[in-house]
């Protein structure tokens, strides 16, 4: 059913706490946690404890709480002490989205004026 756990999904076991995270903040409906294998020195993901395939049909079905994945990615950065950041969504693995469980990326702490890519 549409935003239950999938088991194949790595992060519904970090929601459900079965495989270890850095989280950095929590909400009833989120969760932020370090990137494993960060590209910034700021690199958090939020993601909802609810299994969507990606951002957007996150916002279709549960459009609360994917405002919320904005609101607590700004509380992140605001944590982290940066102004400046980006927030990404990849949505399609040609588009290098690896985890199909929706979530927004966090980058901060450098530049990143060099452009989109
Ligand atoms: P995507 O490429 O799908 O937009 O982003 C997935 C992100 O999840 C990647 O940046 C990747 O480094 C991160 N990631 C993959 N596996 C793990 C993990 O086990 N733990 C954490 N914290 N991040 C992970
Ligand atoms: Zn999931």
């Amino acid at each position: 059913m549409a935003g239950e756990p999938q088991h194949d999904c790595l992060f519904c076991k970090i929601v459900a706490g079965e495989i270890p995270a850095t989280v950095v903040r929590k909400t009833a409906d989120t969760i932020a946690f370090r990137d494993i294998h960060p590209q910034a020195p700021t690199h958090v993901l939020v993601i909802p404890h609810v299994h969507y395939p990606n951002a957007a049909a996150l916002a279709a079905a549960e459009p609360a709480i994917a405002a919320e994945l904005l609101t607590e990615a700004a509380e992140v950065a605001r944590e982290e002490g940066i102004e400046d950041y980006r927030m990404i969504f990849n949505t399609g693995a040609g588009a290098g989205q690896t985890i199909f469980h929706a979530h927004v990326h966090i980058l901060g702490g450098k530049p990143l004026r060099e452009g989109m890519v």
